[in-house]
């Protein structure tokens, strides 16, 4: 879908900036997450993924299938559902 709605403009932007845009996103996604506005919090996590969508059509990456591939039901390291790795 993002491929259809952006890959014209996605390409004239290129990759490198495409990825400012990403950073910039994330920034905005922490700063949402310091206030109590679940709308501006929704917003900045759609906003986060159609930019790494975007990223990922650039660079000719099948996002979809690159999450289902490392992440096919179970995790990669312990290979369990649900995960029981010791993360710190
Ligand atoms: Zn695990």
């Amino acid at each position: 879908m993002m491929q259809r709605l952006y890959f014209h403009s996605d390409s004239r932007r290129g990759a490198e900036k495409t990825f400012s845009w990403l950073k910039e996103e994330i920034n905005e996604l922490g700063e949402a997450m310091e206030s109590t506005d679940t709308e501006a919090l929704k917003n900045e996590f759609a906003d986060v993924i159609a930019w790494v969508a975007s990223l990922a059509n650039l660079l000719e990456i099948n996002l979809e299938r690159a999450v289902l591939e490392k992440y096919p039901n179970r995790c990669p390291k312990c290979n369990l559902l649900p995960c029981r790795c010791h993360f710190r």
